[in-house]
């Protein structure tokens, strides 16, 4: 491999944004972030369809716009969405990409953290397939783990939360049933970077 063609954007990890250990799969729903924008939040959400199921394709096709809006009874009450996040984790830890993380993408909705908001303008958005109050499996944490820090990285991270707390009393996930003091073990990160009701657990 010719070394010229290294450059910052190239670390071996991360390629325009892509990381290279997840399946890359482009969504069309997002957008340049906002010039000046510094990316240094990470957001946790949960997402399951239909909610509880695991296993299928249709967060997939969600993020893509290729869910079949009446394959089944729930997706009516989300029709139409056009959504994405950055990544997505599989309960068995397998990791999926759908949005450069030097693009936005749009996981975060109307949200406020670090006295900022619309945090989709800079943030990265990770979700976990589960369901808000359910506890989620172990190959979850390793990966989002390995992920988080390669985030890290690349990104001058200083902050992770939840959805929930970036738009609370709207949004619940991922819920009670997240291991954040594993999560904030597992990364060894500041407990300050956490939000407070999770760095004093
Ligand atoms: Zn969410």
């Amino acid at each position: 491999m010719p070394t010229t063609e290294a450059c910052n954007d190239d670390d071996g990890l991360w390629q325009a944004g892509w990381y290279r250990f997840a399946k890359a799969l482009r969504s069309p729903n997002f957008g340049p972030r906002p010039e000046g924008a510094q990316t240094d939040l990470v957001v946790l959400h949960s997402i399951s369809l239909p909610p509880g199921e695991y296993g299928g394709d249709a967060v997939q096709r969600l993020f893509t716009n290729q869910l079949d809006w009446d394959a089944h009874p729930y997706f009516q009450s989300i029709r139409g969405l056009e959504v994405s996040s950055h990544f997505y984790v599989r309960r068995n830890g397998e990791l999926w990409q759908f949005v450069s993380c030097d693009d936005r993408a749009w996981h975060a909705g109307v949200s406020s953290w670090r006295g900022r908001d619309n945090c989709n303008d800079d943030s990265i958005g990770i979700e976990l397939e589960g369901l808000e109050g359910q506890p989620f499996d172990e190959p979850q944490y390793e990966t989002l783990a390995s992920l988080c820090a390669a985030v890290a990285q690349h990104y001058a991270i200083a902050y992770i939360a939840g959805h929930e707390h970036i738009a609370p009393g709207r949004k619940q996930d991922p819920g009670n049933g997240f291991d954040w003091r594993l999560l904030r073990e597992q990364l060894g990160w500041d407990p300050q970077m956490f939000p407070a009701q999770i760095a004093q657990r």
